[in-house]
């Protein structure tokens, strides 16, 4: 119960890793508010989940790119819930293409979704945490952004930008006591790799020194650190959940 009495806001939580910090942190005793752009049958099956065993949790639709978006949904969980200790700035897509037939739009919405999602959100909470005194700022962004890759300029680019963003909040706030980490994951399995050629995904998991795919409670699970009094003395870093990829590379 790591994180017990703690309320906390999980942005795109509708599945994959997103809906796997969501019930990490509910067995580990947070309150969990959580967000989702279109998937409101998937949402609400989640609430229920989450809810079923006495715990404490609510969806609400909220676009992550959208600057009033993020301030209403702020409103609304101080409204429900009084506070705001943890927030995870999750929600995340992706839009592949070369550079050479990226459209401005493909470009704008990857950055907007991915990276100004994360200022949103977290301008939206800071007169919050800056009153509490305290409180725990997780970005997830990936080790595309920590290393590029082809095909997904916009996706690093964003995913970078989430890095340079979480040290300065880090700089910035830490003599209030409000921390800033990013994960940047690896190769994730999730419902989404699980159609994508069997053959291709072993070859994947083959150039991983763990010789695995993660798992959405691997990320997850170094959610909760971040979130908790465990990594009390912990902000401004990049935690990479790789299965020791970007070592390798
Ligand atoms: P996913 O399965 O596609 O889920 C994305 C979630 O984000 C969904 O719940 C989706 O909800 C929500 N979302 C999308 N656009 C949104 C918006 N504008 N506003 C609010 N919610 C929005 O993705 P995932 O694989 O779990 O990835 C989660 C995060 O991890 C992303 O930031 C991703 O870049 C990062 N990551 C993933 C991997 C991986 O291997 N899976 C690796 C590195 C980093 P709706 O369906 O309702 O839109």
């Amino acid at each position: 119960m790591l994180l017990q009495g703690k309320i906390a806001i999980v942005t795109g939580a509708s599945r994959g890793i997103g809906k796997s910090i969501a019930r990490t942190f509910i067995e580990q005793g947070a309150t969990v508010a959580f967000t989702y752009r279109s998937s409101e049958e998937q949402a609400l099956a989640l609430e229920k989940e989450l809810t079923a065993n006495n715990g404490t949790a609510k969806g609400f639709k909220s676009d992550a790119s959208k600057y009033t978006d993020a301030e209403n949904l702020v409103k609304e969980v101080l409204e429900a819930f009084g506070t705001v200790d943890i927030v995870v700035n999750n929600a995340g897509i992706t839009d592949d293409t070369l550079l050479m037939r990226m459209s401005e739009e493909q470009w704008d919405r990857v950055v907007d979704v991915n990276m100004k999602s994360c200022f949103n959100l977290t301008k939206a909470v800071l007169r919050t945490m800056l009153k509490a005194r305290s409180g725990s700022i997780i970005n997830i962004s990936s080790v595309v952004g920590v290393q590029g890759n082809v095909g997904q300029a916009n996706y690093s680019a964003s995913k970078a930008g989430i890095l340079g963003f979480t040290k300065s909040v880090a700089l910035e706030l830490g003599s209030r006591n409000i921390r800033c980490n990013a994960i940047a994951p690896g190769f994730i399995e999730t419902e989404m790799t699980e159609k994508l050629d069997a053959e291709v995904v072993q070859g994947w998991r083959d150039t991983i020194p763990l010789k695995r795919g993660g798992s959405p409670e691997d990320v997850a699970n170094t959610c909760v650190f971040l979130a908790s009094d465990m990594s009390s003395y912990v902000t401004g870093q990049t935690i990479n959940v790789c299965g020791g990829m970007i070592t390798a590379s």
